[in-house]
């Protein structure tokens, strides 16, 4: 008999949760407190001056590590090549600094890249390949974890400044010094020194609702899923071997829960279960701090084009240069010509500003970097708590809670990576595989 899992949050863990559940032929309850699907990653209306746009609730980049997110795609029918645009790692500054991974086996890909990289000095060459080839050898272990910066007290300040800040930034969504050494190098295991076409940049072309989390709706709907929008849950409470769900005034009842929230709101429902088992876990979440990331949306004419479709920028907050990444969304799809999308991570000194002044401070950036005019019309889109900090020795709780039939999944959750979206599918699936063990009929339950 097919057991009922409820799944607490519809962003990419949660529906990667259910997707997986359906597919091992149990019955799922979806639930989300939105009225769409995607949570941190899903398609927004922006208005442009007279315009609105199809456009991300944030500009999303996939660094190296996304092999369960395509493989998940193409399970339901997602035409990857379309959804999303293949780049080989790269960063491109628009001063001319180029490192791009070429082509070939680990470690050449580097090491032509290397060779062929403009704006580096030779020692800097040499010394990022020392440091790939020393992580590799260590196969990207720290002993003790501690704040990323201290992986780089040889570089020089060019190479802190031109290659692993920005990586620090983009996959972490965190300064060095606020990072944790060991999760910055399971990030760069996995794009930098990972094989050739693994190590890709992925941009999607289409909006992030597009890209997967309508596609999967879909797929729940077709296999029998009871997804229920605008729902946000309550409280849990455990009734025997099952739990109690309350939402919107209504108890459902399950055989296993999955929340697939980000870390304060999965600490909440926990807390609302009231069981001293679950305080560890509530400790932990509670412990976990969130970050802001800002999207500036600037349009320009529509004849405006950039050379390339994603490139890294200079910053600099203290000089009112608050961009990091630019994004051509013309160039990804030609419904959005004239639209770059600007990316602040680790954006406190961004969200400090008033979101016109950062807008008007992002538009003097690009006119001296890239010579662009005036915009037409902008739009800033800040996530105060976008990502959790990946703070050295963070520790979160695992996928199996302390209560049986209690599952967390998402960024809340124990695992190798930052808050990214393979981070959280894959913290769905294994949440997944964790309820479908558990509650395989000769198990009885756990
Ligand atoms: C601006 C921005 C830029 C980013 N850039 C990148 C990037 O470039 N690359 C990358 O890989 N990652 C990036 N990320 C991170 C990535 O988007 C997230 O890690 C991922 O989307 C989190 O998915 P999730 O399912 O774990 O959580 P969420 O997406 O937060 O999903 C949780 C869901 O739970 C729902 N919910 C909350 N409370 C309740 C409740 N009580 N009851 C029911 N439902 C509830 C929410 O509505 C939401 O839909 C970015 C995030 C942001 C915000």
């Amino acid at each position: 008999m097919s057991r009922r899992v409820a799944v607490i949050g519809a962003g990419w863990s949660g529906l990667a949760c259910a997707l997986e559940l359906v597919a091992g032929g149990h019955a799922v309850t979806l639930f989300d407190a939105a009225p769409q699907p995607g949570g941190r990653a899903r398609a927004v209306t922006v208005r442009l001056g007279d315009r609105h746009f199809e456009l991300d609730n944030g500009q999303h980049l996939l660094i190296g590590a996304y092999r369960c997110t395509l493989a998940l795609m193409r399970r339901i029918g997602v035409d990857v090549d379309d959804a999303l645009l293949r780049l080989p790692f790269e960063l491109r500054y628009p001063d001319g600094f180029l490192l791009r991974a070429r082509r070939l086996p680990v470690p050449l890909h580097l090491a032509a890249g290397l060779l062929r990289a403009n704006g580096l000095s030779w020692a800097d060459r040499r010394q990022v390949l020392a440091f790939v080839l020393r992580w590799q050898r260590r196969r990207w272990r720290i002993a003790a974890d501690a704040p990323a910066s201290t992986l780089f007290d040889g570089a020089s300040a060019e190479a802190v400044r031109r290659l692993w800040r920005p990586l620090c930034l983009a996959a972490l969504n965190a300064e060095l010094h606020q990072a944790s050494a060991q999760v910055l190098l399971n990030v760069l295991r996995d794009s930098l020194a990972a094989q050739a076409r693994s190590a890709d940049l992925l941009v999607p072309r289409r909006d992030l609702t597009q890209v997967f989390a309508g596609p999967a709706l879909q797929a729940l709907a077709a296999r029998g899923a009871d997804v229920r929008l605008r729902c946000p849950v309550q409280q849990l409470s455990a009734a025997g071997s099952r739990w109690h769900i309350v939402s919107r005034g209504e108890t459902s009842t399950a055989d296993a829960v999955v929340l697939a929230l980000p870390p304060p709101r999965a600490a909440a429902l926990l807390a609302s279960a009231q069981h001293a088992a679950l305080a560890p876990a509530i400790r932990l979440l509670g412990a976990i701090a969130m970050a802001p990331i800002a999207t500036v949306y600037l349009r320009f004419a529509p004849t405006l084009r950039l050379p390339w479709a994603a490139s890294t920028l200079l910053d600099d907050p203290g000089q009112g240069r608050f961009g990091q990444w630019v994004f051509d969304r013309g160039r990804l799809d030609p419904v959005n010509a004239g639209v770059l999308a600007v990316v602040v991570s680790a954006a406190g000194p961004a969200v400090a500003v008033e979101p016109p002044v950062l807008a008007a401070s992002v538009a003097r950036q690009l006119s001296a970097d890239l010579g662009l005019p005036q915009p037409l019309a902008s739009a800033v889109l800040t996530e105060q708590r976008a990502t959790i900090v990946p703070a050295p020795g963070l520790q979160r709780p695992p996928a199996r809670l302390a209560l049986a039939s209690l599952y967390l999944a998402g960024d809340a959750a124990d695992g190798d990576y930052p808050s990214t979206l393979e981070g959280s599918v894959r913290a769905g699936l294994a949440a997944a595989r964790a309820v479908e063990a558990d509650l395989r009929p000769d198990r009885g339950g756990r």
